[in-house]
């Protein structure tokens, strides 16, 4: 239910659009495809997407002698799904180690929701029973800090901190020994997300990457991106420049609830080839969701 009040806007302009298409339409033609091209366009599915879903329909249409729109309009689902599900099947996996620390890195530009994901998902590892700490790795945006500290208090886990300005690899050192004297389970760290300079951002990067990779080897375990959908085709060319600068395993995509556009998820998917684990319908503790394509997409249109 939550999952469907958080799209209500995407279902509104795009769900009903091709509904209403479906209806006005008594034959499926090269108009109609026109206009569902239009819709897909206007939800961000973005372009290359959108040509191969349209293509795939055109050819299912002539395949199974489709005339009337409504049979269309399941096969526009499926289709969904199916380029969804293209690479790699994801339900919000997230790969945690059972026996030891599961170390997962958060990168993002400011703004995007990467500490409100990080309260979230501490509160959601709490849920399920486990020992969390949260790492406040961006130590140069004033107020990070501090935030992040909120979020630890609301949600009841431990946050290592140093000053603002000093080195986030000592932060990361510092949050492992914690994590392993209090024999937690999950450690989720913050980083600083200025995409300014690249340079020094992949350098900090790097740097933290390797503080956490020689303390534990095959960590992090996860790079999280956490990109805010309502930025649309802005939210793909910041995750581009994330990809060059360091291995990214997962997208968090953000503001869900907040966008009619909520394409976006299948362009991320197709475009850059990443999956999206988890999304983000709210600003509370619980507005966060295991991305799964096929109750999104049925959960669009239902
Ligand atoms: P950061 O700078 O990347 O750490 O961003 P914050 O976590 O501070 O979030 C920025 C703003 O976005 C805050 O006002 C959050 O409450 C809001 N926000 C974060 N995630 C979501 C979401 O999924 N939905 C909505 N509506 N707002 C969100």
């Amino acid at each position: 239910e939550k999952f469907k009040d958080g799209l209500s806007k995407t279902r509104n302009n795009f769900a009903n659009k091709v509904n209403d298409l479906v209806a006005r339409y008594r034959k499926v033609d090269e108009d109609f495809f026109e206009e569902l091209e239009e819709i897909l366009i206007q939800a961000d599915v973005g372009f290359n997407t959108v040509m191969e879903l349209i293509d795939e329909l055109k050819m299912e249409v002539k395949r199974k002698n489709i005339s009337d729109p409504t049979e269309v309009q399941s096969a526009i689902s499926e289709k969904l799904v199916e380029i969804y599900q293209s690479g790699e099947k994801t339900t919000g996996h997230i790969n945690i180690q059972e026996d030891s620390l599961t170390v997962i890195l958060f990168v993002g530009v400011n703004g995007v929701g990467k500490t409100t994901t990080i309260g979230k998902l501490a509160h959601m590892y709490k849920q399920q029973g486990k020992n969390v700490i949260l790492a406040a790795g961006d130590t140069f945006r004033a107020g990070a800090i501090d935030q992040l500290e909120v979020w630890g208090n609301r949600v009841g886990v431990d946050v290592v901190k140093h000053s603002e300005g000093s080195d986030p690899a000592a932060v990361m050192f510092d949050a492992i020994q914690s994590a392993r004297a209090k024999s937690a389970d999950i450690l989720l760290c913050d980083t600083a997300g200025r995409l300014q300079n690249k340079v020094n951002l992949m350098n900090e990067l790097e740097k933290v990457k390797r503080v956490i990779e020689r303390e534990i080897p095959g960590a992090p375990h996860e790079v999280l991106l956490v990109l805010d959908a309502t930025t649309g085709q802005n939210a793909l060319l910041q995750a581009k420049t994330f990809k060059e600068v360091t291995n990214v395993s997962g997208i968090v995509l953000t503001k869900l609830d907040g966008t009619a556009k909520g394409g976006i998820v299948l362009a991320i998917r197709n475009e850059l080839n990443i999956p999206v684990k988890f999304v983000g319908l709210g600003e509370k503790m619980d507005d966060l969701q295991a991305f799964d394509p096929e109750k999104y997409v049925y959960g669009l249109f239902s």
